[in-house]
């Protein structure tokens, strides 16, 4: 059985005063969640506040996006070494902002994942269609296209060590969300798709959702049976919204 994740990515928001209180509801709202594991997607600034007020507890930390080289002339960027120096646990790659705002296509985000698993840390790999691909029936397509770039540079023993997040773009921060078959459609395509590479890959792989996720629509998706958590975007800045989000994910589990 794969134990459920649920993962914050705060994008550009946050400030020392904010985190500190949101980090402490949670730690204090999450600690018997045994078996759900959590963790928050900070700004690069706020990787030591996480670091400080977050180490030797329940929960992980990591970044939302890192530099695919390892040093050098790279003004602006962030490397892999440097997040482990704050001893991240994970970074997300190929989120669809980036895709979308920063121009990374499918071969840089597998970069990028390459150079997160060499460091030791954890990728958490989004993928999704937009609205109009889903429009044109092209959605397993287009996940496949994100996900193969990925398995050809590395192989498909590397997802082992990694997080899959299905995102559908047009479900983001849109107060949309996929229904939960639509959601668990795609996540059991995507568990097909690596199954045909390698079934044990396949069935360890934990595939969160991501995409208007909040307190009240939670449960439902966790119950799907190839939904393994998620990552949650807007309501992972609201504590209550947070914590019935990681509470819906334990629940799921104890019914399984
Ligand atoms: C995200 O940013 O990955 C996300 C899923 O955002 P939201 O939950 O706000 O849709």
């Amino acid at each position: 059985m794969r134990s459920k994740l649920v993962a914050g990515n705060w994008k550009m928001h946050g400030g020392t005063v904010q985190n500190r209180s949101l980090l402490t509801a949670i730690l204090a709202e999450t600690e018997g969640l045994n078996g759900t594991d959590v963790a928050v997607c900070v700004p690069y600034p706020y990787l030591p506040q996480a670091q400080s007020l977050l180490q030797g507890t329940h929960l992980s930390w990591g970044a939302q996006n890192l530099s695919q080289h390892e040093k050098g002339a790279y003004t602006g960027e962030v490397s892999a070494a440097m997040l482990v120096d704050f001893s991240c646990r994970y970074v997300i790659v190929g989120h669809s902002e980036r895709r979308a705002l920063y121009g990374e296509d499918s071969h840089t985000v597998a970069l990028k994942f390459k150079a997160a698993q060499a460091a030791g840390l954890m990728p958490i790999l989004c993928i999704g269609e937009t609205l109009d691909q889903r429009e044109a029936g092209i959605t397993e397509h287009i996940v496949a296209e994100q996900l193969d770039a990925v398995t050809k540079l590395m192989g498909v023993n590397a997802l082992v060590k990694s997080v899959l997040a299905y995102e559908p773009v047009w479900a983001i921060g849109t107060g949309k969300t996929a229904t939960p078959d639509q959601a668990q459609e795609v996540h059991a395509f995507i568990r097909s798709r690596i199954a045909a590479y390698s079934p044990e890959v396949a069935t360890g792989l934990k595939i969160l959702y991501g995409g208007s996720v909040k307190a009240n629509n939670a449960a439902e998706l966790f119950a799907r049976p190839d939904i393994d958590g998620g990552l949650i975007g807007g309501a992972s800045l609201i504590a209550d919204e947070f914590i019935a989000i990681c509470c819906a994910a334990k629940n799921e589990l104890i019914l399984e």
